[in-house]
């Protein structure tokens, strides 16, 4: 569905309006496209003082492979040639794409100047859609120690203003990787580095060892630009709007997609499909038997994305039980139904990646969704109870919790609660929905081992329960 006001301040005449009414401006933001590099201009990488060089290292690493032209705060310990971002920034003209600080040495309240004396020089020369991620480390590895556990937690509040100040579609993230896991940081680097994490901000990562790595084979089809090669993956509500683009980028990924929806909707599943070189499965994921069809029609997945879900918007005093049941039903309950019997009966993979779509209602609740909201909440308990029974095998189970995003769904919403619920974000717009599928492929990819229990949030960094 179209944002006629967002298009509107794209002109120059309409952006000026705005601008002396002081409404918001949102910008076009940097969209991936097939063959785009991940690193999409210059790379400005800070790195905290210490003796830890485990991030710095494997920073190396992954930089290598994108050939990235580096200013770095300290290019003498950094292992690839870098110029001095000192020296860089005299050039008033230099701008980044890219802004990446290693935080991992930063252990007491004094050292987080750090962050201040990086930073500061650099809030004004970032490019639109440019990316700050700061790399810290997680509750695992700072333990009791006070002053650790202070610096790596404040980087969050810090990043969480720096993607409110910042504006311009640029975003900010903390990745926190658990030392010894410093192998696993490329996947998330690189999704938080590329232009497909367009509308993820303000979000904390937690990445730990994987129990299995990705086989060279995947290795290879992911350089290819096919992550997903011959991956079986189910996703659930595929019929139109975020679901019919999960489809899309697994199928472009190079899956083989199994797209669910209610048979009332066969003919546009069978459209996006065919599209996609996919299966139809007209299916209501409620049925007695909807968890058997799936493995008689799939047979052994490697991914499932539970993604069909409905609102039945009404305050509390007028909601009917028969609403608040629908959508407990569809939201929730099949989906421990589907995971329990995919889980019992070998419909699963060894290394099968579970995604559920949760929604910042389920974080932050909303006036005239208590079902909606318990629902998606239980989404999130059920993710992180299942991501501890996956820890210590190949598997994982991440959700992701989307806030506005331009669908059908979003379209039905009255038009002034839908104009705020579209702009109360620090993009100051609704998302894509395939701003959804981009972070689920990311998490769905046979190197995303050592994320397991993540709550994503492709909100824009929405006032809701920020
Ligand atoms: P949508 O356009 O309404 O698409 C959802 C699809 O799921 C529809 O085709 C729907 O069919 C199908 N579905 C509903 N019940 C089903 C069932 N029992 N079995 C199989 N399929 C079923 O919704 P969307 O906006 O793309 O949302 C997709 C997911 O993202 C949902 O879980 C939603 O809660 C979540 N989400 C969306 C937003 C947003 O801003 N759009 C924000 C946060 C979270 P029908 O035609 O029967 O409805």
């Amino acid at each position: 569905m179209s944002d006629r006001y967002g298009e509107l301040v794209q002109s120059p005449l309409g952006r000026k309006v705005a601008k002396n009414l002081g409404l918001p401006m949102p910008i076009k933001l940097d969209r991936y496209e097939l063959g785009q590099p991940v690193v999409r201009g210059e790379l400005a990488l800070g790195l905290s003082v210490g003796d830890d060089n485990s991030v710095s290292d494997a920073l190396a690493d992954i930089l290598q492979v994108h050939q990235a032209k580096i200013a770095c705060s300290e290019p003498e310990r950094f292992a690839l040639p870098s110029s001095s971002i000192k020296t860089r920034l005299e050039d008033e003209n230099a701008r980044f794409k890219v802004v990446i600080f290693d935080a991992s040495n930063i252990k007491s309240s004094e050292q987080l100047q750090q962050l201040y004396q990086f930073f500061q020089p650099l809030a004004r020369r970032i490019k639109s859609s440019g990316r700050v991620i700061v790399i810290g480390r997680p509750e695992c590895c700072t333990g009791t120690d006070i002053g650790f556990a202070l610096a790596q937690r404040a980087l969050l509040g810090f990043v969480k203003s720096i993607a409110k100040e910042f504006k311009q579609g640029i975003t900010a993230q903390v990745l926190y990787v658990k030392k010894g896991a410093e192998s696993e940081l490329a996947v998330a680097l690189e999704f938080f580095m590329s232009a497909k994490s367009a509308y993820v901000s303000a979000q904390a990562v937690t990445i730990v060892d994987a129990y299995q790595s990705a086989t060279p084979s995947e290795l290879t089809a992911f350089a290819l630009n096919k992550s997903l090669l011959d991956k079986k993956i189910l996703v659930t509500g595929a019929s139109r709007g975020i679901g019919e683009a999960i489809a899309q980028v697994l199928a472009r990924e190079g899956a083989k997609v199994y797209c669910l929806d209610v048979p009332a909707n066969l003919a546009q599943l069978q459209k996006v499909a065919g599209r996609i070189g996919g299966y139809a499965l007209p299916l209501d994921i409620t049925a007695d038997d909807a968890a058997e069809q799936i493995v008689r029609a799939c047979g052994v997945l490697d991914g499932v994305v539970h993604n069909a879900g409905i609102t039945r918007d009404k305050t509390l005093a007028k909601m009917s039980q028969e609403q608040w049941d629908l959508v407990m039903q569809i939201n929730l309950a099949a989906i421990v139904r589907i995971n329990d019997y995919l889980l019992e009966n070998n419909g699963l993979s060894d290394t099968a990646r579970i995604v559920c779509v949760s929604s910042i209602s389920g974080i932050a609740g909303n006036l005239g969704q208590t079902n909606y909201a318990t629902s998606k909440a239980g989404v999130i308990g059920l993710t992180q109870a299942t991501a501890k029974l996956f820890a210590g095998t190949a598997r994982t189970i991440n959700a992701v919790a989307p806030g506005f995003i331009e669908t059908k769904m979003t379209s039905q919403i009255p038009f002034a609660i839908r104009e705020a619920g579209r702009r109360m974000n620090s993009m100051s717009q609704g998302g894509e929905p395939v701003d959804v599928a981009e972070t689920i492929a990311w998490l769905l990819s046979p190197r995303s081992g050592g994320i397991n229990g993540n709550i994503i949030r492709v909100c824009g960094q929405s006032l809701l329960g920020a």
